[in-house]
C-alpha cells in the first residue's frame, strides 16, 4: 500500500460525528451532535418541493445563486447596520464548515499563527492543520468563561494572523459582550490581523444577553470575516448551506478557494432556502422563544436529575460535570470518552466528551444539546436521572 500524506495522520475523525454514529448503532437518544429533531419551517420545505418540480437543477453561480445572495445581503444589512454587497462581499459555501475552512485557506500561509479560544468547536483544530496554520490557545476560564485580554495580545505579539471567535460559543454557551468584542477588535486592528467569526448560533442568544456582530463594530468591517450557516437558524443542518461575508478583496480570493474546493452549494436547496432568508423578524423571535423554553426546561430537568451544569448564555449546548461519577471505582482511570461510550450503552443517551473541545487536560465534562422535541427531552432526562443510582 503506498503511503498517505503526513497531514492525515495529524488529526482524528470528528468525535462529535463519531458519537452520532455510536449513538445510532445503539439506538440511544442522541444529544451529542447538535441538530434538531423537528422539521424546518413549512414555507422552506414547500419551496423545496417546488424547486424539485421546477428547478434549478444545474449549478448555481459558483459563489452562490444571485437571489440567495441578495436575500442574504438584505438580512445581513439589518444585522450589521450597513449595506452588504451581494456580488463582492459574500460567498455561499457548503455549510459553515466549508465557510470556516475557506476563510482559513484564504488568509493563512503554512506556519501562520491563529489565536483560538479554548474550549473551541472541534473543527477549528482540523481547519488549522489543513490550512497549515498553528493555533495559539487562549483559555476561556470556567465557570464564567471569561478570558484574559493580555493573553490575546500576547498571541498577536507572537505574530498571529487572525483570531477565531465563535460567538455564541460552542461548546460553552458564552456570548461575548460588546465590550469584549471591542477589545479583541482593537487588538486585531492594532496588529493588522483578521477576526474570523463563527456566528452560527447568532439567533440563540438568551436574555439578558444579546448578539453583537463583530463586523458591525466601528473599524471592524475591513478586519472581519464572518462565517455563518443556515443550518441552525432554519433547522436544515443536512442542507449544508453556509456563507462567508467579508471585505471585497478577501471575498474575491475566497471565491477562488471555494470554487476549486466544491464549485458550489446545492442549487435547488439555495432556491428553497431563499424563502427563509426573507422571513420577517417574527420568525427569529419565535425561534428564540422556542429555544429559551427548551433551555429552561432542560436545565431544570438536569437540576432535578442531580446533574451539575453550566448555564449557557447562547447556543443549544450545555456542559455537564461528571466528576462525581468518574470518582467511582468502576470508572477509575476512565476517560470522558469512555464514560460517554458507557453512557450510550447503559443509560441510552449520547453526549460529546468535553476533552474534544479543550486544549487543556479536561476529563470531567460532557456536552449535551437540547434541540429536541419536549417528549425526547423528557425521555432523555428520565434516563439521565438513572445516573444517580450509581452513587447509591
Ligand atoms: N456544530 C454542531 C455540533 O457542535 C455540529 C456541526 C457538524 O457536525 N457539522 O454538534
Amino acid at each position: 500500500m503506498p503511503k498517505l500524506s503526513d497531514r492525515v495522520h495529524t488529526f482524528t475523525d470528528s468525535v462529535i460525528r463519531r458519537m452520532t454514529r455510536i449513538s445510532n448503532e445503539h439506538g440511544a437518544i442522541n444529544l451529542s451532535q447538535g441538530f434538531p429533531d423537528f422539521d424546518p419551517p413549512r414555507e422552506i420545505t414547500d419551496a423545496l418541493a417546488k424547486a424539485a418540480k421546477e428547478g434549478p437543477h444545474q449549478y448555481s453561480i459558483t459563489f452562490g445563486a444571485q437571489n440567495f445572495r441578495e436575500a442574504l445581503a438584505a438580512k445581513q444589512e439589518r444585522a450589521f447596520g450597513y449595506p452588504v454587497d451581494p456580488n463582492n462581499e459574500i460567498v455561499i459555501t457548503c455549510g459553515g464548515t466549508e465557510a470556516m475552512m475557506c476563510a482559513m485557506m484564504t488568509i493563512c500561509n503554512p506556519g501562520d499563527k491563529v489565536i483560538v479560544f479554548s474550549p473551541f468547536y472541534e473543527n477549528y483544530g482540523a481547519d488549522a492543520i489543513l490550512s497549515g496554520a498553528q493555533p495559539i490557545y487562549v483559555p476561556l476560564v470556567p465557570p464564567t468563561f471569561d478570558f484574559d485580554i493580555n493573553l490575546v495580545e500576547e498571541g498577536f505579539k507572537q505574530g498571529a494572523k487572525a483570531i477565531i471567535v465563535c460567538n455564541p460559543s460552542n461548546p460553552c454557551g458564552k456570548v461575548f459582550t460588546r465590550e469584549e468584542l471591542m477589545a479583541i477588535g482593537e487588538l486585531a486592528v492594532k496588529y493588522d490581523a483578521f477576526v474570523v467569526t463563527d456566528e452560527v448560533y447568532e439567533h440563540m442568544v438568551y436574555a439578558p444577553m444579546h448578539h453583537t456582530c463583530m463586523a458591525s463594530l466601528p473599524g471592524m468591517r475591513n478586519h472581519t470575516i464572518t462565517c455563518n450557516s443556515l443550518s441552525k437558524t432554519y433547522s436544515i443542518t443536512g442542507w449544508r448551506l453556509g456563507y462567508l461575508i467579508g471585505p471585497a478583496e478577501v471575498i474575491e480570493n475566497a471565491k477562488k478557494v471555494h470554487d476549486f474546493l466544491t464549485v458550489g452549494a446545492a442549487a435547488p436547496l439555495q432556491e428553497a432556502a431563499t424563502v427563509g432568508l426573507k422571513f420577517p423578524q417574527k420568525y427569529y423571535d419565535d425561534l428564540l422563544e422556542l429555544y429559551t423554553e427548551k433551555r429552561d426546561y432542560f436545565l431544570a430537568g438536569l437540576d432535578k436529575a442531580g446533574l451539575e451544569h453550566n448555564v449557557p448564555q447562547g447556543t443549544y449546548f450545555v456542559l455537564v460535570d461528571i466528576s462525581k461519577f468518574l470518582a467511582l471505582p468502576q470508572f477509575e482511570g476512565k476517560t470522558d470518552l469512555e464514560f460517554c461510550e458507557w453512557m450510550i450503552k447503559n443509560i441510552g443517551v449520547a453526549a460529546v466528551p468535553g476533552s474534544s473541545f479543550f486544549k487543556e487536560e479536561v476529563n470531567h465534562l460532557i456536552r449535551l444539546h437540547f434541540a429536541r422535541e419536549k417528549s425526547t427531552l423528557d425521555e432523555a432526562l428520565s434516563r439521565l436521572a438513572k445516573l444517580q443510582d450509581l452513587l447509591k
